[in-house]
């Protein structure tokens, strides 16, 4: 699909539209795809400052924030990717491409909702400071995050009891947030719907 409008990755922290992650109240980053920790082994974004959301989006992730604290106080959210320009998602396209990765990760010919500043990659901190153990990691990907695959993992007791109710956790402070889960990531949610997304906004190149 081609996208309504397109805006340059360096042009974002002056546009209207957009909010950056550390103006964003009660919610910590750590940009997995800015640093070495990531399923490629390098950093993706370099040259490149993606920490930022559309203002919808950051809006719904401190709504989400909020719920938790409130309903499970010391409990923070940590985002782990946000804004991610179609360069870099071309650039991952070409990496997984042909491999079983490659499920995981938007063609960029149809966009991800990540380069339009909707979709934020995030995780649970506990109230030590540690980020969670969900029962598999960040960009594992592996059928061990399929959120779909809950009752399975339970039985076969490739989860835990306690790593799907983290799980559950998050998703219900991001829903109270807006934001949509996915069947295949626990950690990837949408804010509001993807098609709707990818007519009206413009998309960050
Ligand atoms: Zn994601």
């Amino acid at each position: 699909m081609k996208p309504a409008a397109v805006i340059r990755v360096e042009d974002v922290p002056t546009h209207p539209a957009f909010r950056a992650l550390a103006d964003v109240r009660g919610v910590q980053h750590e940009l997995r795809y800015a640093s070495h920790n990531n399923f490629a082994g390098r950093v993706l974004y370099r040259g490149f400052d993606c920490a930022w959301l559309r203002a919808e989006a950051a809006a719904g992730l401190e709504a989400a924030a909020t719920w938790l604290q409130h309903q499970h106080p010391g409990w923070r959210l940590c985002v782990l990717d946000a804004l991610r320009p179609q360069r870099v998602q071309e650039a991952i396209w070409a990496d997984v491409v042909g491999t079983p990765m490659a499920m995981y990760f938007a063609d960029p010919a149809r966009g991800s909702i990540h380069s339009y500043g909707m979709a934020v990659d995030v995780t649970l901190v506990s109230p030590e400071g540690g980020e969670a153990d969900m029962g598999s990691g960040f960009d594992e990907m592996a059928l061990a995050s399929h959120p779909a695959l809950h009752a399975e993992h339970l039985a076969s007791g490739l989860l835990t009891p306690q790593h799907v109710a983290l799980r559950d956790r998050l998703r219900d402070a991001m829903a109270a947030g807006g934001f949509d889960g996915i069947p295949t990531e626990w950690w990837h949610f949408d804010h509001g719907d993807r098609d709707a997304v990818r007519r009206s906004f413009p998309r960050v190149d």
